[in-house]
């Protein structure tokens, strides 16, 4: 079931991912060799929680074993998705994925960015490059009249001309009251498939992008999701509303790439 949403509902939308955008500027602030995503997590949980939000990660039920035990995701060069934090300090040339959620009046926000620790390769740098382009060219894509899949067919698309491999396992998905909701955005697709895109539609585009093979696999912690071939993944995360004929971004990178300065 796919729920609309209202130009009252978008604007508390906009508010919870505004948070997650600002959430997102404190870690820019603190990363640096020898910060552990320890400290990136309690940063986050305190920042979320003193600006009346909390924080959604916390807590959600694994069909693997223990609820994720922490308030925003830190995946660490080969880790793709839903690393946990932890005391190891990152190091010069490490990349760092933050996927961060929020819950304000009702509604939630959900982004995520994947930060270079120091100075990284260029190979590396590439990769947050064309990811981040992918994002873009996705949410370009998700215009009223057009459907689901044109989304997914940018997003691969770019990806793939690059040599870049494409997460078939973990998918975008709708979001409003519900951190997940329908549809599912798939960063794969053929154009014209799926879902007809409308105004009201709320989603979360979130490209997860490895630079060698697409195989994924469970790490011994039951969350933490990695490369196979253990080569880095990157993944880059916007909330987005279609209405009045276009996509509106929820969340924001503004104040991250201000602090990062030009890196690629
Ligand atoms: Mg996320
Ligand atoms: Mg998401």
């Amino acid at each position: 079931m796919v729920y609309l949403k209202t130009e009252e509902e978008i604007e508390l939308l906009r508010q919870a991912n505004l948070l997650v955008g600002r959430t997102l500027a404190e870690i820019a602030r603190m990363i640096r060799p020898g910060v552990t995503t320890n400290d990136i997590n309690k940063l986050a949980d305190t920042f979320i929680r003193d600006n009346g939000a909390v924080p959604t990660f916390k807590g959600v039920p694994s069909p693997y074993g223990e609820p994720f035990p922490a308030s925003v995701c830190c995946s660490v060069n080969d880790q793709v998705v839903h690393g946990i934090p932890n005391d190891r300090p990152l190091e010069e040339g490490d990349i760092v994925s933050v996927d961060c959620g929020t819950l304000l009046n009702g509604f939630n926000g959900d982004s995520c960015y994947t930060f270079a620790v120091g100075n990284v390769s260029d190979a590396v740098k590439q990769l947050l490059k064309v990811t981040k382009e992918s994002l873009y060219l996705g949410i370009k894509a998700a215009l009223p009249g057009h459907h689901i899949g044109d989304i997914g067919f940018a997003v691969q698309n770019h990806c793939e001309s690059h040599g870049y491999g494409v997460v078939r396992e973990l998918v975008g998905h709708g979001i409003g009251r519900e951190m997940h909701e329908d549809p599912m955005v798939p960063n794969y697709g053929k154009k014209g498939s799926g879902m007809k895109i409308t105004d009201g539609l709320c989603i979360a585009i979130e490209p997860m992008i490895t630079m060698g093979s697409r195989q994924i696999e469970i790490e011994a912690d039951g969350w933490t999701i990695k490369t196979s071939d253990s080569l880095p993944s990157a993944h880059f995360e916007h909330t987005i509303a279609v209405h009045n004929g276009c996509p509106d971004i929820m969340s924001s990178f503004e104040e991250v790439e201000q602090i990062e300065g030009k890196l690629y």
